[in-house]
């Protein structure tokens, strides 16, 4: 073994699980470091509270005397639980999330130094930073880029910061980041959501999205990784040989978490306690290493800000545990990759969950018609739904045997689908009394009980019913659930804005009941929207023949399933809705093919630095050992020596071939990146894509056939085995 991974392992052997010692209950612990209402209560005046409450609930503005009164309160509970910095925290289109703190310290002349904290600094920054991705909204004579309180997500105090969730917003008023349209498109689907639901429901008053997201990783050791400049710079492996074993017994899925694992996991709950995050579940995923965590659902602004919170908790805690937490969702070939399931559904100020069946055929009425307007929207904008969650690391995922495929479609489950096969033999126009009692009995009063022996999931399938909620499970492990979770809110908004419409013409023109008009009109979806319902096995090579028979749109690779986000219709829908105008659309669309480009372009220097610097390398001072040994077997066996050194000749000869090859590929690989460098930007993305990634599974196949040649001593490159079985 080489000494770089000698002592990488040597290191590990040492670790131990760190003991995390819980004193107190969770619930005791659950958002001690969140200014929620609670701890406003305690700290604002009534009028203060009612105003942020208002903000929260309505959307209304919070004048700026009232704004002063709570920027002090905020800051005397920060500074009581220790805080000394605060920050504007935001979410700009690197996907991540940004802070730059500022001290509560004042000092006046030099000499008077106080804590100070005002109305201004707590609604509004400009945080100068200029150099976030932007896709052309901010010209360089107009950078300026504020940054907006998000009263809806209460505020937070990590490492002694007081952290401010915000929007991030140009000089002109566009959005600058993943925020600011999840929140339109919230709004969207609230105003026409509740619409909807005075149907059935009078006193409905709003409507909120709920996410429950599930999030997978892998947790590898930090001074393995380190010896691996693949996972440090891409934080995925881009070469390494399948090991022996891998997950193949499926002894690790749901198996005893290992310990060093388990005392990070409790580490970290403590952390999301603290900080409001309810997480809930924790289990071993598939493939080795792999683990997932989830939470209660919530509100969709505040999972998706707990969900950015928690990747950004995760790499810290990490780092106590002697971890580094890999989010790529194809961290390793042979072996599954990460997702993050969006759970989604809609709940109305009532608290009813409006995709849950009910107890009545009313209520069922009011399930149909959300379950089946659902099915509806992602019929008609199944290409977009696929575009919001392509990334270049996503792309390796789907459609691998582990993921979903690129093609999007709708699992509802064999009782539901025998539901909706029924309602779509209604017969049009008005109802007899016959059918109206059929209906009511038989059909929609009978959903309850047949869900609730609804155990047929499907593993396959990219959004699937389960139960009272859709899963979303074609986002990626690494994804900011607000990209995904604005269109689907979007087209939902929309759809439900199509079917208010249409229902109300019935009613009002061509004079039939409300119950009559809402099943006529949910019957035509039922028969429009059949295409993307399917339930058979996604993962399989069958359904790709049939989905394109079907006309499902089939977006591979990157560049191409981006290329919707700027079509026609798509910009006319953002507009519609109110959720993005056609330039922060656009800036979107560049700044994910900019990104695209700038990811494979760093992947294929890695890979080019790796094969060349390391692998090269090794496998010489191999060869020149067998050289060496077949020279003095020659000295010592005159001519026989051919017979006696078959074995080490052959490796030479094998060993000089992948040697040759990897250095053809490299340039010729290199050659295509210096064209792609100087494209413009979709043909860029466009010949990495097509052009420049083939390369990368070339060098690597071979790279990894020397790594089975090559003496184990000598290899440079912690191997999979090693880096693969924690403790
Ligand atoms: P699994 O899908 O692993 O079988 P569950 O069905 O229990 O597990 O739930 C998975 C996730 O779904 C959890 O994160 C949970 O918070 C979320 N979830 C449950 N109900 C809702 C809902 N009404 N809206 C959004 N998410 C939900
Ligand atoms: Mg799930």
């Amino acid at each position: 073994m080489s000494r770089i991974r000698f002592n990488a392992l040597q290191e590990t052997l040492h670790r131990s699980p760190k003991n995390v010692i819980q004193k107190e209950k969770r619930s005791t612990l659950f958002g001690q470091n969140v200014f929620n209402k609670y701890a406003m209560q305690q700290y604002l005046t009534r009028a203060a509270y009612e105003s942020v409450m208002n903000a929260i609930e309505h959307g209304t503005k919070i004048d700026r005397k009232i704004a002063d009164q709570v920027a002090v309160s905020m800051k005397d509970w920060a500074m009581s639980k220790g805080a000394t910095h605060y920050t504007h925290w935001f979410q700009p289109l690197t996907g991540a999330t940004a802070e730059k703190h500022d001290a509560f310290f004042e000092s006046i002349n030099g000499s008077l130094a106080m804590e100070k904290f005002d109305g201004e600094q707590l609604v509004q920054q400009e945080p100068g930073a200029s150099s976030f991705p932007n896709g052309g909204i901010r010209n360089t004579f107009e950078a300026r880029g504020y940054t907006a309180w998000d009263p809806s997500s209460p505020a937070f105090i990590y490492e002694t910061t007081l952290c401010i969730p915000t929007i991030f917003v140009s000089y002109t008023g566009e959005a600058l980041d993943n925020k600011t349209p999840l929140l339109r498109a919230l709004q969207a689907i609230d105003t026409h959501a509740t619409a909807v639901c005075k149907y059935f429901d009078k006193n409905a008053n709003k409507v909120i999205a709920t996410l429950g997201w599930e999030q997978e990783f892998f947790l590898i050791d930090d001074a393995l990784a380190l010896s691996r400049p693949d996972l440090q710079l891409t934080g995925k492996t881009l070469l390494g040989h399948s090991p022996a074993k891998g997950q193949q017994l499926d002894d690790h899925y749901f198996g005893t978490i290992p310990a060093r694992a388990m005392s990070f996991m409790q580490d970290l709950e403590q952390e999301c306690m603290l900080l409001g995050i309810p997480v809930k579940t924790r289990h071993n995923e598939v493939a080795p290493n792999q683990f997932e965590v989830a939470p209660i659902f919530e509100e969709a602004n505040l999972a998706v800000d707990h969900n950015s919170l928690l990747m950004d908790v995760m790499q810290k805690v990490s780092r106590r545990h002697q971890f580094k937490v890999l989010f790529d969702e194809k961290p390793f070939a042979g072996i599954n990759g990460s997702g993050k399931h969006n759970n989604w559904s809609l709940s109305s100020d009532s608290g009813t969950n409006l995709l849950s069946p009910g107890k009545t055929p009313m209520k069922n009425l009011q399930f149909l018609t959300f379950f089946i307007n659902t099915i509806k929207a992602v019929n008609t904008y199944e290409e977009l739904l696929r575009a919001s969650i392509s990334s270049a690391s996503n792309e390796r995922r789907l459609g691998k045997n582990e993921a979903p495929p690129a093609i999007m479609s709708v699992f509802v489950g064999s009782q539901l689908s025998a539901v909706l096969d029924e309602l779509e033999n209604v017969t049009k126009g008005k109802l007899s009394p016959e059918e109206k009692t059929d209906l009511k009995l038989n059909i929609i009063g009978k959903i309850p009980e047949i869900l609730l022996d609804n155990t047929d999931r499907n593993r396959t399938s990219p959004f699937a019913f389960t139960g009272n909620k859709f899963e979303f499970r074609a986002v990626g492990a690494s994804a900011n659930c607000a990209i995904p979770m604005t269109v689907l809110n979007t087209i939902v908004a929309k759809q439900l804005k199509e079917f208010k419409r249409e229902v109300d013409f019935l009613i009002d023109e061509k004079g039939l009941k409300k119950d009559e008009a809402v099943f006529n009109i949910l019957r035509e979806y039922i028969k429009e929207s059949k295409n993307i319902r399917f339930d058979g096995d996604g993962y399989g090579e069958s359904w790709k023949k049939e989905a394109k028979k079907r006309g499902l749109s089939n977006n591979t690779t990157t560049p191409d399933a981006l290329k919707v986000k700027v079509s026609k219709e798509v910009v006319a829908l953002f507009e519609e809705m109110e959720v993005m105008n056609s330039i922060e659309v656009t800036a979107r669309y560049e700044v994910d093919l900019a990104t695209y480009a700038k990811k494979m372009q760093i992947e294929a220097g890695v890979i080019a630095d790796i094969a060349r610097n390391h692998v090269v390398p090794t496998a010489v001072i191999y060869q020149n050992t067998l050289l060496e040994n077949t020279k003095n077997l020659k000295e010592i066996f005159g001519n026989d020596y051919k017979n006696i050194a078959k074995e080490q000749i052959e490796l030479i000869m094998n060993i000089s071939n992948h040697i040759t090859q990897i250095n053809a590929l490299v340039v010729k690989m290199e050659a295509e990146k210096s064209k792609a460098n100087s494209q413009v930007l979709f043909k860029s993305a466009e010949t990495y894509s097509q052009k420049i990634q083939p390369f990368f599974d070339q060098i690597r196949e071979h790279c990894d056939q020397l790594e089975t040649m090559v003496d184990d001593n000598l290899w440079p490159l912690t191997k999979y085995r090693e880096l693969l079985f924690i403790k």
